[in-house]
């Protein structure tokens, strides 16, 4: 694990180029009520794939925006193995999450915020270091940190304003 440290082919401009669309499927996620969280895969410069939280609005907790941008770019890809391909989340993946990353291999995982509460990469867990696969992955956090976690505290306060309103 390389947290933090320089990925090599991708500068930190394109990762935040990344993380823009990723923070923009967050938004969406959040205008239909599921706390916003998004994510993309990406495969040198292509777009494979991209996945907001639709835990509410489809009724399934597995709904993460993870879990669906890996799913869409397995699809793209025609292949489950997302060896080369990087993951972009604005937040700090989940336990589940950090399992799907396991199975599709995407090597680098870049996320915004991270998650005290249940991040599995580097918070709660790291799920992604001595895993069973004897796999290598490269993890970068706090890009776009700021926007991403005040995505998140804004929904929240919004929630808590409504709930206060409702009394
Ligand atoms: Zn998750």
């Amino acid at each position: 694990m390389n947290l933090g440290a320089d990925l090599g082919a991708g500068s930190f401009g394109s990762h935040e180029r990344w993380m823009r669309l990723a923070l923009a499927e967050a938004r969406a996620a959040g205008e239909a009520g599921d706390v916003p969280v998004g994510a993309v895969v990406v495969q040198g410069d292509r777009l494979l794939g991209r996945g907001r939280n639709q835990v509410e609005v489809l009724k399934d907790p597995t709904a993460h925006a993870e879990i669906l941008a890996l799913g869409a770019a397995s699809t793209a890809l025609g292949d489950w193995r997302l060896d080369d391909c990087t993951l972009y989340s604005t937040l700090e993946p989940c336990t589940m999450c950090a399992g799907a990353v396991l199975l599709g291999r995407p090597r680098r995982i870049v996320f915004g915020a991270p998650d005290p509460r249940a991040g599995a990469l580097v918070s709660t867990a790291r799920l992604l270091e001595a895993n069973p696969y004897r796999l290598a992955f490269e993890v970068l956090g706090g890009v776009l940190e700021d926007e991403c976690a005040e995505l998140l505290r804004d929904f929240f306060r919004r929630l808590r304003v409504r709930g206060g309103a409702q009394d």
